[in-house]
């Protein structure tokens, strides 16, 4: 039996990715892994600066990559993302999205503008995004591939204050399911990758402004944290990039609907 060479598994020269958030964090890890498999991808992000950066990091490795403004919870930028991908790279084949907010509000002290921005940054534009990008698939009729970031929140609450976005987090884990059934028939594959602790600017963030329930300290939380990561660091953002390669690439030639878990372990503890 004559199998596939496994450097044909992994070259993604034929293919154009589009990753939102991807101008940083993790989903700059997976647009860099993407890129160094030879796709051509679009780094789409709110920020168009940090945006065009990125980009260029791997441009200057010889790379093919684009930078797009886009702010993924608006109808109308999304549907500018997908048209500014097909004008400069001709389909879109691949769709990671990935962009995503997460601040720490407990659920006392939320004000239903919170509520609604984290839903809509999170959940509402993974049906935006993968919409206009699955038709767009079907019409170019080659198939696709849409990975979802999720996070180890939607199968179990990692902290307090983000009741917000573990309701985001489980519901795009149930949209991955549904969309994978739906789609299937196109030859579109939806999976779906849940992160747990990874080390990121986004994280860096939310930690200098957390809000504490009365009496928890911040130092012992970090403690009980890493006490509780079985491989005993935080994740990078390369670990996640190099399972959305799996995902992308026809290694994962027989998955469709399915999560992996990306978090060294936690959820065992
Ligand atoms: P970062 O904040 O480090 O990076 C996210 C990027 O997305 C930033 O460039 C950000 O821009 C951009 N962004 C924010 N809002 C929008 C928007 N509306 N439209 C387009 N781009 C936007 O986040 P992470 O890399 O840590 O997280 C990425 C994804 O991974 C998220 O979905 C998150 O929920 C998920 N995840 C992360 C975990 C972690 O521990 N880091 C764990 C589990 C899941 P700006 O900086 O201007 O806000």
């Amino acid at each position: 039996m004559e199998l596939t060479s496994l450097a044909k598994l992994l070259d993604l020269s034929s293919k154009t990715a589009i990753v939102t958030g991807g101008a940083r964090g993790i989903g700059l890890g997976i647009a860099y892994r993407f890129a160094e498999a030879g796709a051509k991808v679009t780094i789409a992000d709110i920020d168009k600066e940090k945006a065009d950066d990125s980009a260029q990091q791997l441009k200057a490795k010889g790379w093919q990559a684009v930078a797009v403004a886009c702010d993924v919870s608006k109808a109308d930028e999304v549907e500018n993302m997908v048209a500014e991908t097909v004008k400069t790279f001709g389909s879109v084949d691949i769709l990671v999205n990935n962009a995503g907010i997460f601040p720490n509000i407990l659920v006392m002290n939320m004000r239903e503008e919170d509520f609604d921005k984290v839903i809509d940054v999170n959940l509402k534009s993974v049906f935006l995004c993968s919409q206009k990008v699955a038709k767009q698939m079907i019409a170019h009729g080659k198939g696709g591939k849409i990975i979802n970031i999720t996070s180890i929140d939607a199968l179990h609450p990692s902290s307090a204050g983000l009741t917000h976005y573990d309701a985001s987090k489980h519901g795009v884990w149930g949209f991955t399911k549904n969309a994978a059934l739906e789609l299937a028939p196109h030859k579109i594959w939806v999976n779906a990758i849940a992160p747990g602790g990874i080390a990121t600017p986004g994280v860096e963030k939310v930690q200098k402004n957390l809000e504490l329930p009365q009496g928890v300290d911040m130092q012992k939380l970090l403690e009980n944290f890493m006490a509780k990561i079985p491989m005993g660091r935080m994740g990078e953002a390369d670990d996640i990039g190099k399972v959305a390669l799996f995902l992308a690439s026809d290694l994962s030639s027989y998955i469709t609907g399915g999560q992996i878990v990306v978090d060294g372990g936690v959820l065992l503890s």
